[in-house]
């Protein structure tokens, strides 16, 4: 099958935080950079509603509205912003070779990994009913919005009680939802779960079905043991069972993590091949903030113009 090829000096896959920063960067680096804007174009603050958290916006800013205004910036400097995804990638080869939507191949001198991760969701009706209006996989982002209300949290890892602590200093009561008898979670994290008091944990429930009109007003669990169920009323739904990180076109080409996050190396954004720099959530299972993103953003693009002046190129 002949494609249509293209040469280009840095290619950015993603369009959240992380690939429209590495954007701005690097246009105005001169590396005249392509941004494919992937599946979900503007990333996960787009699914979110109200950021209030993000500098810049000192009265918060709606998720979609803030990746608007992200992408202006990149494309004021002349980012060639395009619809795609990559649906095949050569790292064996220099320069790396990427498939678009396999009718387009492209040959890039650099590459720029943002394409993030997405939260894992129960897969309940209810909970995409409610997605941005009650339901929520981000404390940090949304729970500023349940300040002296109940909420619930399920989960039993390390991300679920990290989120039921934050949750615990802004709500009245907060209820860890789990699924089995004990938690995942390290035991440094169990141990500030047990001894918060208004953190309530039930054990050996999963959740049924969200409950509510226009807002979230309750929760319909299931006891796996017994099968019996239990309702507990509460405002806000926080889904913590684990993000996926969106790196499986470049699976076995660069060094991951057992989770798929990709590894880079300390304080940079230089993955395992050369020339190939990942940022954002795809390399950064801890904070997951868009600020960080877009710091770490910041550094592929600089670090890939870098690359571009070395002695290699
Ligand atoms: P984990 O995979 O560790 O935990 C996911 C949790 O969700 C588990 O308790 C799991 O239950 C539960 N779960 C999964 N699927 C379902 C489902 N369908 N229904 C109900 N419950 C479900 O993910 P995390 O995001 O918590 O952590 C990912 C990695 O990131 C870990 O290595 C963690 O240590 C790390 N991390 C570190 C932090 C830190 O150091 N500050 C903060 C956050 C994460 P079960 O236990 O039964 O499998």
């Amino acid at each position: 099958m002949s494609r249509e090829k293209e040469h280009l000096r840095c290619l950015i896959l993603g369009s959240g935080p992380a690939g429209y920063t590495a954007a701005i960067y690097a246009a105005r680096a001169d590396l005249k950079p392509v941004l494919y804007q992937g599946l979900q174009p503007g990333g996960q603050p787009t699914i979110t509603t109200d950021v209030e958290n993000f500098p810049g916006y000192p009265d918060g800013v709606q998720g979609p509205e803030m990746m608007e205004d992200f992408r202006k910036q990149a494309e004021r400097f002349e980012t060639d912003i395009r619809w795609g995804t990559a649906s095949k990638v050569d790292l064996s080869i220099r320069p790396f070779k990427v498939i678009i939507d396999e009718d387009k191949e492209i040959l890039a001198k650099t590459l720029i990994i943002a394409t993030g991760a997405s939260a894992r969701w129960l897969g309940l009706e209810s909970e995409e009913k409610f997605k941005g209006s009650g339901v929520s996989a981000c404390a940090t982002c949304d729970g500023f919005f349940y300040k002296g209300q109940d909420v619930a949290v399920v989960g039993g890892g390390d991300t679920a009680c990290e989120e039921a602590l934050y949750l615990s200093k802004l709500c009245n009561k907060v209820y860890l939802v789990h699924r089995r008898d004990n938690l995942r979670a390290s035991k440094f994290m169990q141990h500030r779960v047990f001894e918060t008091k208004n953190i309530e944990i039930v054990w050996d429930h999963i959740p049924r079905e969200i409950s509510g009109d226009k807002a979230v007003t309750g929760v319909i669990l299931e006891n796996v043991k017994t099968k019996k169920p239990k309702k507990l009323v509460i405002q806000g739904f926080f889904v913590a069972i684990g993000h996926v990180p969106n790196s499986d076109i470049v699976k076995g080409q660069l060094e991951m993590n057992e989770n798929g996050y990709i590894i880079t190396r300390p304080k940079s954004t230089q993955t395992s091949v050369k020339g190939v720099f990942a940022d954002g959530d795809v390399q950064a299972p801890v904070f997951r903030q868009s600020v960080t993103a877009a710091g770490t953003g910041c550094m592929a693009a600089i670090e890939a113009e870098r690359f571009l002046s070395g002695p290699e190129n």
